[in-house]
């Protein structure tokens, strides 16, 4: 069975633990560099993520993430996950780290204009079976991606129809939380990823 990480410096951490352990993988809370460098993937949870960036940086986790990323590391981020895997975060403060493992430009809060959280059936590119309840709380959108990126799933808002789930090579990560409605879909797309590439 492959080993997931969940970093777990803040936010629903429990929650992806038990979602991962439903979709056929051991799941283990990650907060050192040790215990990272044995994981074969790795979850960035839902919280917040300007709290998340600095305590990446005085976990002493960012290089070392960024480097694992790099090296081809599977990675699945929601939503503050989404926001620190993007290469750029409009409305971040402009010290927030990008881990840089998918080239995206997010905005944060980006849906909070009239309600800050609502919950919404989308269909999702490589899930079978009908479409994901998404539970979406402050949550960004994916405002560009580039050429190597794959648009999984999107919803309409007001003005246009918004990104909320990509993937690129094996860094997926979605806007919402797939992680609060019991339904382990998505994650066992992750852990799909994680043992392609560990193979
Ligand atoms: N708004 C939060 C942020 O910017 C993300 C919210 C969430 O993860 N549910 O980090």
């Amino acid at each position: 069975e492959p080993v997931v990480g969940v970093l777990a410096l803040q936010g629903a951490v429990r929650e992806h633990v038990a979602m991962l352990e439903r979709a056929g993988a051991v799941a283990r809370p990650i907060r050192r560099p040790a215990e990272l460098s044995e994981v074969d993937g790795l979850v960035l949870p839902g919280g917040e993520s300007t709290a998340m960036s600095s305590l990446l940086e005085s976990f002493e986790l960012l290089q070392p993430l960024r480097e694992r990323i790099a090296a081809g590391m599977p990675a699945f981020g929601s939503c503050a996950g989404m926001i620190l895997l993007a290469r750029q975060a409009l409305d971040a403060r402009p010290d927030q780290h990008q881990l840089d493992g998918l080239d995206i430009v997010v905005r944060r809060n980006a849906f909070g204009r009239q309600v800050d959280s609502f919950e919404e059936d989308v269909d999702f590119a490589g899930v079978h079976g009908g479409p994901v309840h998404a539970v979406f709380i402050r949550a960004p959108w994916v405002e560009k991606v580039g050429a190597d990126v794959e648009v999984l799933a999107s919803v309409p808002d007001e003005q246009a129809t918004r990104i909320v789930a990509v993937r690129q090579g094996a860094v997926l990560a979605t806007a919402f939380h797939p992680e609060l409605t019991g339904d382990e879909r998505v994650h066992r797309l992750f852990v799909r990823i994680v043992r392609d590439a560990s193979t």
